[in-house]
């Protein structure tokens, strides 16, 4: 069965200082509610709306970065429709149509050797908010929250080219480094990205999948309904056209409304806010301004630093990251090394705390960690276990290693000692090792245990093999 996935995502810009048409701030979070508001984002009479120019210049760059074609000039609509969280009874969009262009239409974005194409991206404004104070089953009234009205968002559309969920969250990712690298929406924020999924089997109804509320839920909420769509098929039931809702507690999609079409929303030209000519001056400025985007990032960590293609997807998956670890290599001049605990043991920190910013270490941690392995002072196995206690401490890897006294045993005269301690434990394993060169790993592994990971290992095998030799002569 051949199914075509499609996303509309919205990004608010949590960069910006205030809402996309007033002075109000657009950080509306923890706020009284409806203390964050004026006339403007109101829609009340005899007041006129305000273009945000750095709203504007936000959009322009990611239309940019997703090799989107901008327009001379850009427009804006309404759209048009009743509901209690848009006190306005319309919002303020853009549309496609009529050779009218939203700020970035036809543009391409490559993940994992593969191809989306890029519909629209349009600047819009966010709705307010309706909060059911014990969820949306159960309250028996509604409270309208307006402090989020009026905040800029930025709409992505995708072509449906997609047809595996895993492909959706490995396209998600991708979008998520380039917002963070553009430094526009701050997608860990509650509420920053929602998405809309649209479904449809060949030449099937098409079903959608309204604001899924983080980008994580969203691979979860298509495999669920696939295979509701396919078991339909299955039973000879056929898929109704319509919009669902992904409920994230109970792990299933719901129906919600039956769906507007584009002729309900009415659109039409806003008449308060001139049309802005763009000009290629302005554009010029803003691709000189661009930062590095993560594809860049990623082709200089392979070339410059020799990791592989691997290891430099880990790391700029997630900009925090990646800074991290440019920031560490200033300190402590061995890409590989360093880039290798980002992708092993570090990761597995990182993915629980949602973040290296939570994490208690800073790259002089890692910068000393890695010298310390480099010189020998002790061993990978210990490494491993200073950095359990680092991340959550923020103590020197120095100062843990002197208090566990976990430096390596490089002596060989303590060593002789206590390898001859489990020769004399061990005499079975030692009478194998003479026939057996494999059971020198066996002697091996019990020095380690009894140093708790500290025996040098390469001295130790030597020390062991010098031992088996003189035995056996
Ligand atoms: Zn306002």
């Amino acid at each position: 069965m051949k199914i075509n996935i499609g996303l509309e995502i919205h990004c608010q810009m949590t960069g910006l200082k205030s809402k996309l048409f007033c002075s109000c701030e657009a950080d509306y979070r923890g706020k009284q509610p409806n203390g964050n508001i004026c006339p403007i984002c109101l829609g009340l009479p005899g007041t006129l709306p305000l273009l945000n120019k750095k709203a504007l210049e936000n959009a322009l760059m990611l239309s940019l970065a997703l090799n989107c074609k901008i327009p001379d000039v850009v427009s804006f609509y309404r759209k048009n429709y009743f509901y209690p969280d848009l006190p306005k009874n319309f919002q303020i969009t853009q549309y496609n149509s009529y050779q009218i262009s939203s700020i970035g239409s036809g543009g391409t974005v490559e993940f994992d050797h593969k191809k989306v194409r890029i519909r629209r991206i349009q600047l819009e404004e966010d709705p307010g908010r309706l909060v059911y104070e014990s969820g949306i089953a159960t309250s028996n009234y509604t409270l309208v929250d307006y402090n989020r009205a009026g905040v800029a968002l930025m709409e992505i559309v995708t072509e449906p080219d997609f047809d595996d969920p895993k492909d959706v969250k490995l396209f998600l990712n991708k979008l998520v480094s380039v917002l963070e690298h553009l430094g526009t929406c701050d997608t860990k924020l509650d509420g920053a990205v929602r998405c809309d999924v649209n479904i449809s089997q060949e030449n099937k109804k098409k079903v959608e999948i309204k604001n899924v509320g983080s980008f994580k839920e969203v691979e979860k909420a298509l495999v669920f309904e696939i295979s509701r769509q396919k078991s339909f098929g299955i039973k000879g039931i056929e898929v109704k056209s319509e919009t669902r809702h992904w409920d994230d507690i109970r792990r299933i999609t719901i129906q919600s409304r039956t769906k507007e079409e584009e002729q309900d929303y009415r659109y039409f030209p806003e008449p308060d806010i001139p049309a802005a000519y763009l000009g290629n001056e302005l554009i010029n400025s803003l691709t000189k301004q661009m930062p590095e985007l993560p594809d860049a990032r990623k082709s200089r960590f392979v070339e410059n630093f020799g990791l592989s293609e691997q290891n430099a997807q880990i790391l700029i998956d997630e900009k925090d990251t990646a800074d991290f670890f440019e920031e560490s290599l200033k300190l402590y001049d061995d890409a590989k090394e360093i880039s290798n605990w980002f992708v092993t043991d570090l990761k597995v920190f990182i993915n629980e705390a949602n973040g290296i910013r939570s994490l208690k270490i800073k790259p002089s941690h890692i910068a000393e960690l890695v010298k310390l392995v480099n010189q020998s002072t002790i061993s990978r196995n210990t490494a491993k276990q200073i950095l359990q206690q680092i991340v959550k401490s923020g103590e020197m890897p120095s100062v843990v290693m002197n208090n566990l006294k976990a430096t390596k045993i490089s002596n060989e005269e303590a060593l002789i000692q206590i390898v001859d301690d489990v020769f004399a434990k061990e005499t079975i394993a030692v009478r194998d090792a003479l026939k057996n060169e494999k059971a020198i790993n066996f002697l091996l592994g019990k020095v380690i245990q009894s140093t708790r990971g500290r025996a040098d290992p390469k001295l130790t095998t030597e020390l062991i093999r010098k031992k088996i030799a003189s035995i056996s002569t």
